[in-house]
């Protein structure tokens, strides 16, 4: 009989003892099944012993133990503790968090690759240039084109998916075939030089850990960089670890890798897959199977026993932090697993994270730098509209219309950028003063013309709109400010024969919507595209040639010190989608304060000007990368809970907070009201990270023991990218 000692998914850092009849060591990193309360519960081991801190007679059985998969090895272990160290989460829920569902219930995995990616074939291609009648499979084909490469489960969730099978039949649609590898090669494009020095920097670094920033313009090819190396790492026996922001991102990234790359086993992972898939992907890079690990923030969790390389891209994105449960930032993770298994790791982006930007100058990371496009041979042209003397139809600029005149003269696309969804931000009444308010949160309740209802935002309640005020009985109220909605409605009058799109959460709402979209925009089916920051991310559309940017000012002036950063990145990236291909771009950007620093320093594409005066300033105000925070969140029903509770914490923290470590005062959150339920937060901060984390770690070990009232709630965010 051996005692096994198993973490479990709760909200204790304690480990959990079970006896089993014939666990051995080995059995160390195997996903178990145990009785736990009246239910059962699922863990990992992660020891065998001889004896337990409570007597065996009252210790429980394991229920099951799962051998058909390798063990998770020791480093992944590791790993996970790590992250349960630095974020001060309980070391089961990480496991939780780390591990597919399906595996962590011990379930069995099935082996079978049953979500193939799939392509237009030659049959398919000639079906579409032949007269035909119209029809869904011919429907299904014309997606397909426009989208390239797509999981079957993606194909399946088209509109016109419904007729997948039918095209697989006739020959029209057929899995992507493996390429031979000498015809991989051949394709290859030939390096522009700035590439090629970046890939023998790396390679001439050896293989052990290094961290290095890619900070490449948006078009210069980071994407070749990264597989050039991808190939070096496979050539010698190793896996590659490639991590992306988005998920709609993967399957054509997939695909590309797979083209690339014919005999090496390539697996995606995230949220999106189903079940058996995301574990299936697991157990293939746990045993070594997969050759390339392609993911989003999760996929940092992957066990990769030859790990070789790890590649962060746009490593900027904040989609990489978790807002919830366990708020690790899959980049930092990253490099400490780089690390920790002695492998380099590649951080990219056109507009790194002021953290990263920051190493770099410290000399902590190796900078790589790739100034030009790869193809096409300029950067676009970026120029101000000063609004302050101009008329503007609803947000307008007169200059901006006739550029969009210009391009629909054309046939070329053009975006306007604005990052507020919905028809107005607020309903108000000149009256009497009223505005529509959340009852449920401290934000307004934003106009959504297009399906007549008010809707908040954060909470996402909604209710119709009010013919009359509720307050004074005034007829006339009036939603004020703008958003996409009312953008697009204008945009509509003034060029009557122009297909406009709106891109948006509701416009696309799920991600076959969204797919669609593109594949819209893509098939050049849309003149004038109405977006938000859904439209920065990636995605190339050669016809686009315009962006006119919209509403930026207001961030500007946000009492988040990110926010110029975020503005900065969000208006590079979304500029970058002008003139991708051979037509060249252009980016017109409306305000108020034309000379503002952060514009002039986007006229120029000059991240590294914004970015030293960024930081000067951060500095000055003793704000990260310069410090380190961490911030205690608590909500209740009430304020005064919230605020008495994180008083107490403070008065904790002040007793213990050694020199260097600053406390600062229990404030409400500047959106205090979300969902019923009221919250303030207190932030700590210190110049070095070691200092704050050892602080940090008693403070909460002493908080966990605190007894609560039943209706509250905290959580610790370090590193807060929201404060
Ligand atoms: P980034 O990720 O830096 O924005 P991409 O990797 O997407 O840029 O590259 C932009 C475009 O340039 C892609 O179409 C890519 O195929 C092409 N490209 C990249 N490197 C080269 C090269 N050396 N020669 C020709 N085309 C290239
Ligand atoms: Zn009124
Ligand atoms: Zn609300």
């Amino acid at each position: 009989m051996r005692i096994v000692r198993v973490s479990l998914p709760v909200p204790l850092p304690q480990l959990f003892d079970y006896t089993s009849e014939d666990a051995t060591e080995g059995d160390i990193g195997r996903c178990i099944r145990v009785p736990f309360g009246r239910g059962e519960k699922s863990g990992v081991i992660v020891a065998i012993a001889d004896d337990s801190a409570i007597d065996p007679a009252r210790l429980k059985a394991v229920r099951h133990i799962q051998r058909e998969v390798a063990p998770l090895p020791r480093d992944w272990l590791e790993l996970v503790a790590f992250v349960a160290r630095y974020y001060h989460a309980p070391p089961g829920e990480v496991i939780a968090l780390a591990l597919p569902p399906g595996l962590r219930r011990a379930d069995a995995v099935s082996d079978r690759e049953s979500d193939p990616l799939l392509d237009v074939g030659d049959a398919g291609r000639a079906a579409l240039a032949a007269p035909r009648r119209p029809s869904r499979a011919l429907a299904l084909l014309r997606d397909l084109v426009a989208l390239g490469v797509v999981r079957h489960s993606v194909a399946r969730a088209l509109p016109s998916g419904d007729a997948l099978a039918d095209a697989l039949r006739r020959g029209w649609i057929v899995p992507v075939r493996r390429a031979n590898p000498a015809d991989a090669a051949g394709e290859l494009p030939q390096l522009t030089a700035e590439q090629g020095a970046a890939i023998d920097a790396v390679l001439a670094a050896g293989p052990g850990f290094v961290p290095w920033l890619l900070q490449g313009v948006t078009g210069s090819g980071k994407t070749e960089v990264y597989l050039r190396l991808a190939a070096r790492t496979l050539e010698a026996g190793c896996q590659v670890l490639m991590l992306v922001p988005e998920i709609a991102l993967t399957p054509q990234l997939e695909a590309r890798v797979a083209g690339r790359f014919p005999s090496a086993t390539v697996i995606s992972l995230h949220s999106g897959l189903a079940a058996g898939a995301r574990s299936r992907g697991f157990v293939q890079a746990l045993e070594g199977r997969a050759d390339i690990v392609l993911g989003t923030r999760l996929a940092v969790f992957a066990a990769l026993p030859r790990l070789g390389l790890i590649l962060v891209d746009e490593e900027h994105d904040a989609s990489y932090k978790q807002q919830e449960g366990v708020r690790y930032s899959a980049r930092d993770v990253a490099v400490w697993r780089a690390r920790q298994r002695d492998v380099p790791i590649l951080l990219g982006s056109a507009t790194p994270s002021l953290e990263s930007w920051q190493h770099v100058r410290a000399g902590r990371y190796r900078g790589l730098r790739l100034s030009a496009r790869a193809v096409a041979s300029t950067l676009p042209a970026v120029r101000r509209i000063d609004t302050r003397r101009v008329r503007l139809d609803e947000g307008l600029s007169p200059a901006l219309q006739a550029a969009i005149g210009e391009r629909l003269a054309r046939g070329e696309q053009s975006l306007v950028f604005i990052n507020r969804r919905g028809y107005a931000p607020v309903l108000s009444c000149p009256s009497c003063g009223w505005v529509s308010q959340c009852p449920h949160c401290s934000a307004n309740l934003v106009v959504h013309l297009a399906d007549r209802r008010l809707r908040c935002h954060h909470c996402g309640c909604d209710s119709a709109i009010p013919r009359v005020c509720p307050v004074c009985g005034n007829q006339d109220i009036q939603p004020f400010g703008r958003g996409t909605q009312r953008v697009e409605a204008r945009l509509v009058e003034l060029f009557p024969g122009a297909r406009v799109l709106r891109v948006d959460r509701d416009s696309a709402r799920t991600r076959k919507q969204w797919e669609a979209m593109l594949a819209t925009i893509a098939a050049g089916e849309a003149d004038i595209l109405v977006g938000t920051q859904m439209m920065a991310k990636g995605h190339d559309f050669p016809q686009l040639t315009l962006v006119g940017v919209v509403g930026a000012d207001a961030s500007l002036h946000a009492a988040d010190f990110r926010a110029p950063e975020r503005l900065f990145q969000q208006l590079m990236q979304v500029g970058g989608r002008a003139g991708r291909a051979h037509l060249p771009g252009e980016v017109l950007i409306q305000t108020e304060y034309p000379e503002h620093p952060l514009y002039r320093c986007l006229v120029r594409h000059d991240f590294d000007a914004f970015a030293a005066r960024a930081l000067d300033e951060r500095r000055q105000a003793g704000f990260p990368p310069i410090t380190h925070q961490a911030m205690l969140r608590a909500d209740a029903p009430a304020l005064d809970e919230a605020m008495k509770f994180l008083a107490h914490a403070r008065r904790l923290a002040q007793d213990s907070a050694p020199e260097g470590v600053q406390v600062f005062d229990v404030v409400p959150m500047r959106m205090t009201r979300l969902a019923r339920r009221e919250r303030a937060q207190l932030l700590v901060e210190a110049g070095e990270r070691a200092l704050l984390q050892e602080f940090v770690g008693r403070w909460i070990h002493a908080l966990r023991t605190q007894r609560l009232t039943r209706d509250l709630r905290w959580q610790l965010d370090v590193d807060p990218l929201e404060v």
